[in-house]
């Protein structure tokens, strides 16, 4: 046994999250993308054929009310806001987080746009800036936000952030953590500098909720989206929250005011009248087999010990003996981390850039970060890649162990040595 497999069985020895693994299906494979589909917890299948045949095959449409299905945005909300360090009543669950950064964006603007009239006297704000490093989708929707509120949109740097701010300035929109690199910003500072310029801060929390301390209502946050399918392990295409700060709320104006959002959703009137609270943030019939797997995952979330506090804690030791173990296991010049070291500015995953000119031999033609991945997966590694030149390493402190961050860097080492 090498001194770094020793180090391994010695830290999961020490692990105080590591019985939580078991309460997920795994089996021998190196499972390290869980930042893209968490794994599945044990419980779930069992609750979600309740869900189905109980409460859907015989109560039927009793189950709206009998079995909460009504309200369940709204509940699971409450369960993922102390996650996000939020307050209950200020987050709903539903919809993908593509439609939420879009209620979340116009939202925002509307009410910079509100600001600006109020009285007359504030300035027309009349641009959007963008994470110029954000999740496609964002900048997608941020384009069209842009263009149906009369902004320009300007893709920024989020480090630039600041010095790109004005009083023509709407909103920003920005992702707590770079899905491609791993980077964590710095949310209090970048919140402070948007309201310090008198615009509206969104956040995209899809990399960082359940995986470390997001301090919405700490750090004055306006408006929050995120998915629950990654470090929140809700299952594929599980439904997505939104945040909206309480004080904020009676001024939220949704670009899609479905019936779910009115005050008096079965008065079926022609006219809409939004509801109070968070509720607002609801458009139309919720996918309630999706919504109550989610609900069920978030159990995992009231076991003995587990805290995001303990995870961040056990994320970071286990990127800082990754980052060990490639060093020692990879040859020189074949990959290249370029995922901050400081802890500050490390999210829960650890990317390697391997191309070419690093060294590696070619393989096929194709580019090789992808067919360097394939090989890792062939041999019980899973990770993945991102284009043109990233092979993506997420670490999801409730199940995975530094045992198989001990292995991931062992195989990869060994095939990209040819
Ligand atoms: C995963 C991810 C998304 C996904 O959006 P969907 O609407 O669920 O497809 C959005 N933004 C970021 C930053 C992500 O990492």
């Amino acid at each position: 046994m090498s001194e770094l497999q020793r180090t391994a069985e010695d830290l999961d020895a020490a692990d105080p999250l590591a019985a939580v693994r078991g309460r997920f299906v795994l089996d021998d494979v190196t499972y390290l993308d869980g930042n893209s589909l968490g794994a599945l917890p044990a419980h779930v299948p069992g609750r979600v054929e309740d869900v189905v045949r109980r409460q859907w095959g015989e109560l039927r449409i009793r189950s709206w009310e009998e079995s909460g299905w009504w309200t369940a945005p709204e509940r699971i909300g409450d369960r993922i806001a102390p996650l996000v360090g939020a307050a209950a009543g200020q987050v709903v669950v539903g919809d993908s987080t593509s439609v939420n950064v879009f209620k979340a964006l116009v939202a925002a603007v509307r009410m910079a746009q509100e600001d600006g009239r109020g009285g007359g006297a504030g300035p027309v704000r009349d641009e959007i800036l963008v994470d110029a490093t954000t999740f496609p989708s964002d900048g997608y929707i941020a384009e069209s936000a842009a263009r149906m509120t009369g902004c320009a949109l300007r893709p920024v740097a989020p480090a630039e952030v600041p010095g790109a701010l004005g009083e023509r300035t709407a909103a920003v929109l920005l992702n707590h953590v770079d899905y491609r690199t791993g980077r964590l910003h710095d949310l209090p500072a970048l919140t402070a500098a948007v309201h310090a310029a008198g615009a509206y801060a969104v956040w995209d929390l899809c990399h960082s909720a359940g995986a470390l301390p997001v301090g919405l209502d700490e750090h004055g946050v306006d408006l929050a989206v995120g998915c629950t399918y990654k470090y929140l392990n809700g299952g594929p295409g599980s439904p997505a929250y939104l945040y909206v700060r309480r004080d904020l709320q009676p001024r939220f104006d949704s670009p899609l005011p479905g019936w779910n959002s009115h005050a008096e959703p079965f008065g079926m009137r022609s006219e809409y009248a939004p509801a109070s609270g968070a509720v607002r943030g609801r458009v139309g019939t919720p996918d309630i087999l999706s919504l109550l797997a989610l609900e069920a995952a978030l159990d995992v979330w009231d076991e003995e010990g587990v805290s995001v506090a303990a995870v961040r804690a056990k994320s970071l030791a286990l990127t800082d003996f990754f980052l060990r173990c490639v060093e020692e296991y990879v040859p020189d010049g074949r990959v290249e981390s370029v995922t901050p070291a400081a802890h500050a500015e490390r999210g829960s995953q650890v990317a390697l850039r391997c191309s070419p000119t690093l060294g590696s031999a070619r393989v096929g033609g194709a580019p090789i970060a992808g067919e360097v991945m394939k090989r890792l997966i062939e041999r019980g590694v899973v990770g993945d890649y991102r284009a043109p030149d990233v092979l993506r390493f997420g670490f999801t402190p409730l199940y995975v162990g530094f045992a198989d961050v001990e292995r991931a860097a062992r195989v990869l080492g060994r095939t990209v040595a040819g």
